[in-house]
């Protein structure tokens, strides 16, 4: 399973990577997206699905397909929200050169002059545009996490009432999941983690914020009542 995730997540980022680039200068097309996002999702169902039956796991191709089918429309929603953050961008590049245009007006117009002769130029200057370009990155290889953790739960959860806490095995992973990992939990009793903010939550993999743990099917004892701190 993390093989399907490490092979499958750093497509996605990178189709939402090029969205994020192209909505920058103007030139993102709505449906090439999301025929990228079409494609990405069936690839990934045929990964899930070969697994599951390696794993000998009952699921039905229906749910699968449901599951895929919500998170197609959330692509949606993406696609207006990398917009929406390249508006902000382009907002705060247009503040920030107003402010400088008080003081150094003539160093001003020249960036403006370059920036309009060479429209990549002023962006990188500012490095606005990376900063777009990696949190788009960020917004897609999260979504490709997301479709794969709400499927594997909903085939997962059915199995029995436990299962194996598994992380993404990366150091992206917060301390207070590393301790649970490989851990025995039931979903009717899920673990308290405390982080060294005090942040507390109980839950089942993939709830916390951002968090992109996941599971496997159990058998066996599982931990009770269990609380880690990070
Ligand atoms: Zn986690």
């Amino acid at each position: 399973m993390i093989d399907i995730f490490k092979r499958l997540a750093p497509s996605y980022a990178n189709v939402v990577r090029k969205l994020g680039i192209d909505v920058w200068y103007d030139r993102a097309d709505f449906d090439q997206f999301i025929s990228s996002a079409e494609r990405f999702r069936r690839r990934y169902e045929r990964e899930l699905i070969e697994y599951y039956h390696r794993m000998k796991y009952p699921f039905r191709r229906s749910e699968i397909r449901d599951l895929s089918d919500e998170w197609l429309a959330d692509q949606v929603t993406i696609f207006g929200k990398v917009k929406e953050v390249a508006d902000e961008k382009k907002k705060n590049l247009q503040i920030k050169l107003d402010e400088v245009k008080d003081r150094k007006r003539e160093e001003v117009s020249k960036l403006i002059e370059d920036a309009k002769r060479h429209e990549g130029r002023i962006v990188r200057v500012l490095s606005f545009a990376d900063n777009l370009e990696k949190r788009s990155k960020q917004i897609g290889e999260d979504q490709a996490f997301e479709l794969a953790t709400k499927i594997n739960h909903q085939v997962v959860e059915k199995i029995s009432g436990v299962y194996v806490w598994k992380t993404q095995e990366d150091n992206r992973v917060r301390t207070t999941h590393r301790k649970l990992a490989n851990k025995i939990f039931a979903y009717d009793d899920p673990p308290t983690t405390i982080d060294k903010y005090g942040h507390t939550h109980t839950g089942n993999p993939g709830t916390d914020w951002g968090c992109r743990c996941w599971e496997e099917a159990a058998r066996g004892k599982p931990l009770r009542g269990y609380v880690v701190r990070g």
